[in-house]
């Protein structure tokens, strides 16, 4: 029988305190250190990196992706190639036919030039909106694109993200993704530690906090966590 970690019963969740969320994140910080990764100023390349990243691993999306960029050379050659030929170029990444219909109509929603250099200084609020208008595009893939190309002040909720942090007490159990899941994440994230703890999150929940048997007994976190398994 799988073993699963005791939920927290919702109506026993409270919001976590900033002292809380301060110790949990120390203590992240603590196991994994501080991750450093420059924001790479590209987000029509993380826009299409994270449609590609769903339901896949980090290398077959990878793999598309460069086969994607090899291929067509700039992201005006996708937009306009006949859509079995992205297609063809992103077979390696899975679900190859849906990807492919998303990225086309994804790029063609965009303004001709397919600019996105106004997200660096425009509200937050105002570039999330225009993302999240893009057919197919939801929060996740609208903090992607903030947080990794620009720094900007959003945190991807991922399904590890939102695992762990449900197990942790951080988020209510059986919230919705988008948006509950996502504000709540913003809200108690403090600022400048965006991407400290969605990176550590991940990083827990793909080390330890496993989705089917978290190893409780093995985790640093044990005693400051609800969802431990008995
Ligand atoms: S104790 Fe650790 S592994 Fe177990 S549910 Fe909590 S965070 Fe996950």
């Amino acid at each position: 029988m799988v073993a699963r970690p005791a939920t927290v019963p919702r109506a026993a969740w409270r919001r976590p305190s900033p002292r809380r969320v301060r110790a949990l994140r120390e203590r992240l910080r603590g196991l994994y250190g501080v991750p450093v990764m420059a924001p790479h100023e590209d987000p029509l390349a993380e826009l299409v990196l994270t449609v590609l990243s769903q339901s896949t691993n980090d290398r077959n999306r990878d793999v598309a992706f460069l086969r994607l960029r090899e291929r067509f050379g700039d992201w005006a050659a996708v937009r306009d190639a006949p859509v079995a030929e992205i297609e063809d170029a992103i077979r390696p990444g899975g679900l190859h036919v849906q990807k492919s219909r998303r990225i086309k109509a994804i790029l063609e929603a965009l303004p001709d030039d397919l600019d996105l250099a106004w997200m660096r200084e425009a509200p937050v609020e105002e570039a999330r909106a225009a993302l999240c208008a893009l057919p197919g595009v939801g929060r996740k893939t609208a903090a992607c694109v903030l947080l990794f190309s620009y720094a900007r002040r959003d945190v991807p909720v991922d399904t590890h993200v939102s695992r762990v942090g449900t197990r942790l007490g951080l988020l209510r159990p059986g919230a919705a993704l988008d948006p509950e899941l996502h504000d709540a994440m913003l809200a108690l994230t403090p600022r400048g530690a965006e991407l400290e703890l969605h990176v550590n999150l991940l990083r827990h929940g793909r080390r330890t906090c496993h989705a089917q048997r978290p190893a409780c007994r093995a985790c640093a976190l044990r005693r400051m966590c609800p969802g431990r398994q008995a």
